[in-house]
């Protein structure tokens, strides 16, 4: 359904997102994870045809967002980071413009009310949009991205200001919107995204440092990453020999004589750590292969970034 090819953006010298890849399939919710200033934002501007990209392409449902904008932007209903709502109008009157705007070809009376029941906003259609809660303006964002059933619903950072009543919700939303729409949503927030998600990508500096289903993510990724040895001896001895190894990574010492050894992916130290523990006459107590959490991986993969606003 969304095909992203090689897509860059540069902002003068920093370069915002960096020759990313992937495609989402028909009936697909993505999460898109990492942290602030990660490129998630102009990622999704770049989709939705808001801002266009230094290189690279974007097809929705066949068709190519620079090649043919009109038709492309009608496929994607869009919330921004920050909802573009019209606060002095009614709830009912401004999707009624935004359903004007967009040129929906639907019976106009009928699926504005449809829409607002979905979001639960039937009861609210008079109300003025500056006097309502942060919640419900993020509804009536909402809303206003499901006007005329585009195929693809992408959702920046739809869950942020929100108090858990409200995140629940919308996560409940954002769930029953993946029955029958393609769905890309953003977060900073790893709750959130696994929560929510079918398929998690991670961005971080601009670069995807992750692509996998939600719940193969932690396997894909961490497998047998990190080895938990116990071992009698010098500390600095000990951590030397074992950062010797060539595909370790990082030696920690955890406590007592215990060390946590992160190596490569797909490689085996732990022979290696036999005979290097072995030559220094130290012995090993213990020795466990263990998985990171979900939570230390996120933190791992985006650590190296610069991180915040750049
Ligand atoms: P995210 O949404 O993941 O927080 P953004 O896509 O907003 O990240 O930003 C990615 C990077 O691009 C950041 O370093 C940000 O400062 C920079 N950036 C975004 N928009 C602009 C812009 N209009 N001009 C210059 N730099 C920008
Ligand atoms: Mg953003």
């Amino acid at each position: 359904m969304i095909e992203v090819k090689n897509l860059t953006k540069r902002y003068g010298k920093i370069t915002a997102v960096d020759n990313i890849s992937f495609s989402v399939d028909t009936g697909e919710v993505l999460g898109f994870l990492g942290p602030n200033g990660a490129g998630k934002s102009t990622t999704m501007n770049i989709i939705t045809g808001y801002i266009s990209s230094t290189s690279g392409t974007v097809t929705v449902d066949g068709s190519e967002i620079l090649a043919d904008p009109k038709k492309t932007k009608q496929k994607i209903g869009y919330l921004p980071e920050i909802p573009p709502l019209y606060t002095d109008m009614t709830v009912r009157k401004y999707l009624e413009f935004m359903f004007d705007l967009k040129r929906v070809r639907l019976p106009k009376k009928e699926h504005i009310a449809e829409i607002m029941r979905l979001v639960s906003l039937d009861k609210h259609g008079d109300r003025i949009i500056k006097n309502l809660s942060k919640g419900f303006r993020q509804r009536v964002g909402f809303a206003q991205a499901l006007l005329g059933n585009p195929p693809v619903i992408i959702l920046d950072e739809p869950t942020v200001g929100l108090d858990p009543k409200q995140i629940i919700e919308i996560r409940r939303l954002i769930k029953s919107l993946g029955k029958k729409h393609t769905v890309i949503f953003s977060s900073h927030v790893l709750s959130e995204i696994s929560a929510t998600c079918d398929r998690i990508i991670i961005i971080s500096d601009g670069k995807i440092v992750a692509d996998a289903k939600a719940d193969e993510l932690q396997s894909v990724l961490s497998g047998e990453q990190r080895l938990s040895l116990t071992v009698e001896g010098n500390p600095t001895q000990i951590t030397e020999e074992l950062e010797k190894i060539p595909d370790v990574l990082k030696v920690k010492k955890t406590g007592g004589s215990g060390y946590s050894v992160e190596y490569r992916q797909g490689a085996d130290v732990r022979r290696e750590a036999f005979s290097a523990m072995e030559r220094i006459n130290a012995p090993i107590l213990e020795m466990k292969s263990g998985n990171e959490s979900l939570e230390e991986l996120y933190l791992r993969l985006t650590e190296n970034a610069k991180g915040g606003e750049r």
